[in-house]
């Protein structure tokens, strides 16, 4: 069984893309630069945006975080939206999700500019994903890819069977496995909520990717032997010997699971981290592409 390490292949990534940036200052013409939104002071999402405006920080990126209380309205919202849309000076924009229910998410996704969108999540660029075209993909699927690439998992013709089918993981997962190119060439079934005996697609499976958001689901009985396991589930369980009274844990109960595998990732140190290398890439695509269009205009 190889780990597959997402905090090594993270920073060798990132490594690369601070390389990239310095290669390119001339042309880029001022660092990459992310704009995070960050609505109230859901934990979770206080730890992801800490860890994203530091990892921009060590590979010499600009970013800015922008907070706003829960009780913002969708309007006020949308017009930061807008301006951050019109400042030449930033290249991506990322709202942190989950929002306070009554602001739509929606709403606020599709108000980004495409170009901008370096989570990937507005319906041009999931659009351009189905289609096979150019554009951001979000995030944790792309990290997904860039880890298997990292340690040259080939996946051309395996059965990759995902578990989850959010519009963040899961589907578009799916739909990046499936395309003609290395990651991807798979044959791929999408479980879900609704699929029944879920077991048997997941014991043909030679790739799984776990997205459900269920601590310890995926069970040794459930994988075939020699499978390559990608853990996405980041679930917080009750651990009163942790300083802070959780612990992390994956959707795929490892400890089980892992002595089958070929390939497994852990959680923490897994996709996570490689959540992060996705999006500071789509940054710096997003600078170079913002570039572009100066010196064409
Ligand atoms: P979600 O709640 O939006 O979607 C969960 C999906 O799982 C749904 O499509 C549902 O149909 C499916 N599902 C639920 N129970 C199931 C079952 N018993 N059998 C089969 N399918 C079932 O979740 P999400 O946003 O896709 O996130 C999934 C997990 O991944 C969560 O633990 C989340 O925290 C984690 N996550 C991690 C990262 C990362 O960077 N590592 C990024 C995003 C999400």
């Amino acid at each position: 069984m190889q780990l597959l390490d997402g905090r090594i292949a993270s920073q060798i990534i990132q490594q690369q893309l601070a390389e990239d940036w310095r290669s390119q200052q001339e042309f880029l013409g001022r660092p990459p630069h992310l704009a995070c939104i960050l609505v109230g002071h859901h934990p979770p999402s206080e730890t992801y945006v800490a860890s994203k405006i530091k990892a921009c920080a060590n590979i010499g990126f600009q970013s800015s975080l922008i907070r706003f209380p829960d009780t913002i309205q969708e309007d006020e919202l949308l017009e930061k939206i807008r301006q951050l849309n019109a400042d030449t000076a930033v290249d991506g924009i990322l709202v942190q999700l989950p929002l306070p229910r009554h602001i739509d998410e929606q709403t606020v996704i599709q108000a980004i500019d495409p170009d901008k969108d370096v989570d990937g999540f507005h319906p041009i660029n999931m659009g351009r994903l189905a289609n096979g075209l150019q554009g951001f993909i979000p995030a944790t699927p792309l990290g997904i890819l860039l880890l298997l690439e990292h340690y040259r998992v080939h996946t051309r013709g395996l059965h990759a069977v995902v578990i989850g089918r959010s519009h963040i993981v899961g589907t578009p997962v799916s739909l990046l496995l499936s395309r003609n190119r290395e990651p991807g060439n798979c044959t791929v079934t999408l479980c879900h909520s609704q699929t029944r005996h879920l077991e048997l697609f997941t014991r043909q499976a030679d790739l799984i990717v776990a997205a459900l958001g269920k601590p310890a689901f995926l069970k040794a009985h459930m994988v075939k032997e020699g499978a390559v396991v990608v853990d996405v589930g980041i679930n917080r369980v009750v651990d009163s010997s942790k300083k802070l009274g959780f612990r992390l844990v994956g959707d795929v109960d490892f400890e089980e699971v892992a002595p089958k595998c070929s390939y497994i990732t852990p959680v923490p140190g897994g996709v996570g981290p490689m959540t992060i290398a996705a999006l500071l890439k789509n940054t710096y695509e997003a600078a170079r592409l913002h570039a572009q269009h100066r010196f064409s205009s």
